[in-house]
């Protein structure tokens, strides 16, 4: 079954999609928690963190680099952003594509609480 990602990747769910080459995708999410928020996300389907190999080190990379050419074509590079990868349950994880939320635009609280 192909994920909800795959079919946007594929272009048969729509979306606002903001880049996109040989290996990523990247649209903006449909339900954001800051003024950007942007999921930076593999063509290739791999679940979670925890799937990942060697073998996607580049493509990890290339993820990243991606998401700070993004940051800078939204005009957030210099007050800051948050890159977060949500894994399984506990990380929060609903759809379970690998992908990079890219958020900013404005003041991010804590994500986690100290103790
Ligand atoms: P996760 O919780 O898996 O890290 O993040 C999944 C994200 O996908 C959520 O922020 C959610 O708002 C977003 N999302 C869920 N369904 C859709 C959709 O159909 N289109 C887009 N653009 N984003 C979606």
């Amino acid at each position: 079954m192909p994920t909800l990602f795959a079919k946007i990747i594929r272009g048969e769910i729509p979306s606002d999609t903001v880049y996109q080459d040989d290996r990523v995708t990247a649209f903006r999410d449909i339900n954001p928690a800051a003024p950007v928020h942007i999921l930076i996300v593999p063509n290739k389907t791999i679940p979670t963190v925890n799937d990942l190999t060697e073998e996607d080190e580049a493509l990890v990379g290339h993820m990243v680099l991606v998401a700070k050419k993004l940051a800078a074509q939204e005009q957030i590079e210099k007050n800051g952003y948050r890159l977060i990868i949500n894994c399984n349950i506990h990380g929060g994880q609903e759809i379970f594509h690998l992908h990079i939320h890219l958020l900013g635009g404005k003041l991010l609280r804590r994500m986690v609480q100290k103790r």
